[in-house]
């Protein structure tokens, strides 16, 4: 059983994952939508922003590939995914708060009956 300290790191590191996920995908989407507006007023669209709207998507997918594959600290299984791989999952939820194996919260308020 790991003790408080290391599921309190665990957790903070989820989180932040998470919220680089969401910034990812914001960013993401502003630069779709600013090359989509230049593009209609200039009448062309330029390769530097192709380049920068598909590293953008890019920075997104890996990001939310890396938040929504996190495993939990306490159980060592996936947070997200409910089952014993990516393949045969029954259930996902990638805004889940709380691990959806052993229901050690995201916020940490229940890691009193989890760690040491
Ligand atoms: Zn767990």
């Amino acid at each position: 059983m790991p003790d408080k300290e290391t599921l309190a790191a665990g957790l903070a590191r989820i989180r932040k994952e998470r919220k680089t996920a969401l910034h990812a995908w914001l960013v993401a989407s502003f630069v779709l939508a600013t090359v989509i507006l230049l593009s209609t007023q200039l009448q062309t669209i330029s390769w530097v922003s192709m380049l920068v709207l598909g590293a953008a998507f890019l920075w997104a997918i890996a990001a939310g590939l890396i938040a929504a594959t996190a495993e939990c600290p306490n159980c060592k299984k996936s947070f997200h995914f409910h089952g014993d791989d990516y393949f045969t999952t029954s259930f996902s939820n990638t805004s889940a708060k709380k691990c959806l194996h052993c229901g050690l919260r995201l916020d940490g308020s229940n890691i009193e009956t989890y760690g040491l």
